[in-house]
């Protein structure tokens, strides 16, 4: 049977990946999208076990040291987590997965699922990046500046993803993504079972 195909989703925080995300997930109601575990406090609006599972850092610990996720990392002072039972099950039951995270977990997946296809989703310009983090309004402006100075961090890793796409609206960026995925469901190393199945 056909694998799951692991997709990875990153990019810095404001580029719009939640945006872009919300619009191409509706095309794909047969995939699993991931809910990480954080410690962060949630946001207005957020809700446990749908934006994420909210955890407390001794519990999130626990879950790190017995083996419990696919890849975990602090950002700007919180951890956050790919439970990774629910994502390998998926995967082996021929679903295909989306993670969105930051790209030192990405990294990590990249080492340990090196078949996965990375995705890396960038603002149209700096300028528009610093005006979706203000105008988000849940964050200090400390809390933005230590973003914008992660997102630098970020950017300069965006040469190690399989693809970058540039949000410069999220309607074109998921059809953009649409695309990599239709063209990954094709790459012969997939596809031939097919061949050899119905045709040969
Ligand atoms: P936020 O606090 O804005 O929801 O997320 C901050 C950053 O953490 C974002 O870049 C998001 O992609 C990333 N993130 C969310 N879940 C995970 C996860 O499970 N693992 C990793 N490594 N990063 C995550």
């Amino acid at each position: 049977m056909r694998k799951g195909i692991l997709y990875v989703v990153s990019g810095p925080s404001g580029a719009g990946k939640g945006t872009v995300i919300k619009e191409f997930l509706p095309r794909h109601p047969d995939w699993f999208y991931s809910i990480s575990a954080t410690t962060r406090a949630p946001r207005p609006g957020e809700e446990n076990g749908v934006h994420y599972y909210f955890m407390e850092k001794e519990e999130f610990l626990r879950l790190r040291e017995n083996d419990g996720f696919l890849e975990s990392a602090e950002f700007c002072g919180n951890h956050y987590g790919t439970p990774k039972a629910a994502v390998m099950e998926r995967l082996e039951a021929g679903k295909d997965v989306l993670l969105e995270i930051e790209v030192q977990g990405a990294m990590q997946v990249m080492e340990s699922y090196p078949e996965g296809i990375f995705i890396f989703i960038v603002p149209p310009t700096m300028e528009e990046l610093r005006h979706r983090l203000e105008g988000r309004k849940t964050e200090e402006p400390s809390v933005v500046e230590k973003r914008l100075e992660r997102a630098k961090e970020e950017l300069r890793l965006a040469d190690k993803y399989t693809y970058i796409v540039v949000n410069d609206s999220a309607d074109r960026a998921a059809e953009e993504i649409e695309a990599i995925a239709l063209a990954e469901e094709g790459r012969s190393a997939r596809k031939f079972d097919f061949v050899k199945e119905n045709l040969l």
